[in-house]
């Protein structure tokens, strides 16, 4: 199926959260392209007003507001909780790298879960932060069942990239 993208505006992109560990979340998207078939987040479905699959649409978010980076002082900062910030139509439109490009100097504590190796183009902010913490979830190491489950990076992708 074709994706379904489109361009919404958002207030902020600073999301409160009641997550462990996380003070505030930013999501730059809604929906995630990776459509994982365990996705705990496809619940989100329900709130966009999309009629496709979880997995066939995305909204990409656009905010004119700067971050606050007073606001996030000393916090934790999650990106991102319910979609992917390095899916591959972030290679595109760069809102995540936009987003980084803004907390570059924040004195938060910036963790980032992703399923994709396109995180490597962004290494450049990433060493100029003072805390950030990168995970990537590897949940099996058979490529095909891989495959079968999700549409992100390789497995082999995934290790080269930690
Ligand atoms: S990468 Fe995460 S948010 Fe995206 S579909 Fe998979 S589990 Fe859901």
């Amino acid at each position: 199926m074709k994706m379904v993208i489109k361009e919404i505006k958002v207030n902020d992109y600073l999301t409160k959260s009641k997550l462990p560990a996380s003070d505030y979340v930013i999501n730059p998207y809604v929906g995630c392209p990776h459509g994982c078939k365990y996705c705990y987040a496809s619940f989100m479905k329900r709130f966009t007003g999309h009629n496709e699959e979880w997995g066939d649409f995305l909204d990409i978010k656009i905010c004119d507001k700067k971050i606050n980076l007073e606001k996030i002082k000393n916090k934790d900062v999650f990106l991102s909780s319910v979609t992917d910030c390095y899916n591959p139509f972030e290679e595109k439109y760069k809102v995540t790298r936009k987003i980084l490009e803004q907390l570059v100097d924040a004195d938060c504590f910036l963790g980032i879960a992703t399923k994709s190796n396109l995180i490597l183009r962004d290494v450049d902010l990433l060493k100029k932060m003072k805390h950030v913490r990168v995970s990537m979830s590897i949940n099996t190491l058979n490529e095909n069942f891989r495959a079968d489950m999700d549409n992100a990076s390789s497995i082999k992708e995934r290790l080269l990239t930690l």
